[in-house]
């Protein structure tokens, strides 16, 4: 069974349908790539997938449960969480807060429930600044920890929103064009980090415009356009696929 199943999902923006019956699965613990032109409603199915955007028709399934009509944060909760396009750090916050913020949203109910208990408190904040210092060990941003998140290159950016999704210890994340904007040396960096987190039990969508970086980190891709799948299997056979190679010929 998929850890993630997308079946049938159409969305539209008034009378502009920007996701026509799309479906896609995730397995657990599975790398997949996303690629398609612009427009081709990419970021749109990652929106209908985490909640942010109200699927029309069809159904998102996340192990095993129904959450079509599960709010954003509830999906978190479960492990669903996404990254967007522009990243969205706090740009007058160090990257050491950004951290601990994102942690903070996921831990709301249980820091409420120690709300008499100081020691308790100061514990559980404690355990949280641990965590974040692993994860920035992880992604190399130890060094940036106490410098303005608005003051960090566009590579880093994304490296600070891969951290603040993964202080939500998710099972399965989304990444929307983690790629995009960032110099060549850091996107092998990415690519390295992102490939570890899998081999960790994280499940990958990656939503990718650099094919040729994708293709070498993906087993299995899905191809969109116009708010369709035109293609799916291994990046080899979609690179191949006429309908792929029409579509990205601008036909
Ligand atoms: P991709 O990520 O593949 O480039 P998007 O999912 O961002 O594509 O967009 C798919 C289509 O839906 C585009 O034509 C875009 O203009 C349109 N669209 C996206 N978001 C909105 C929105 N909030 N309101 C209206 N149209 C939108
Ligand atoms: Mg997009």
């Amino acid at each position: 069974m998929a850890l993630l199943s997308i079946t049938d999902i159409t969305a539209r923006f008034g009378g502009f349908r920007a996701l026509d019956s799309v479906s896609l699965e995730v397995g657990d613990g599975e790398l997949v790539g996303l690629i398609g032109t612009n427009g081709a409603g990419k970021s749109t199915l990652f929106s209908v997938a985490t909640g942010y955007i109200p699927a029309g028709s069809g159904s998102v399934v996340f192990q095993g449960e129904d959450i079509t009509n599960v709010p954003v944060h509830q999906r978190v909760r479960r492990g669903l969480a996404r990254t967007f396009q522009v990243p969205r750090e706090f740009s007058h916050m160090t990257v050491f807060d950004n951290m601990m913020v994102a942690a903070r949203d996921q831990r709301g109910e249980k820091l409420a429930a120690l709300v008499f208990s100081r020691h308790a408190i100061r514990q559980e904040e404690e355990r949280l600044a641990e965590r974040v210092r692993e994860v920035m060990a992880f992604l190399n941003l130890a060094r940036v920890s106490d410098e303005l998140a608005g003051k960090l290159s566009g590579g880093q950016k994304k490296l600070l929103e891969i951290g603040r999704l993964l202080m939500l210890e998710p099972k399965c994340i989304l990444l929307d064009e983690p790629f995009a904007g960032v110099n060549p040396v850091l996107i092998e960096q990415l690519c390295d980090r992102i490939v570890e987190l899998n081999k960790r039990g994280i499940a990958v969508l990656i939503i990718e415009h650099n094919l040729a970086e994708l293709a070498r980190i993906v087993p299995r891709l899905y191809a969109m356009d116009r708010g369709r799948v035109i293609a799916s299997g291994t990046p080899d056979a979609v690179l191949a696929d006429q309908g792929v190679r029409e579509a990205y010929m601008g036909g």
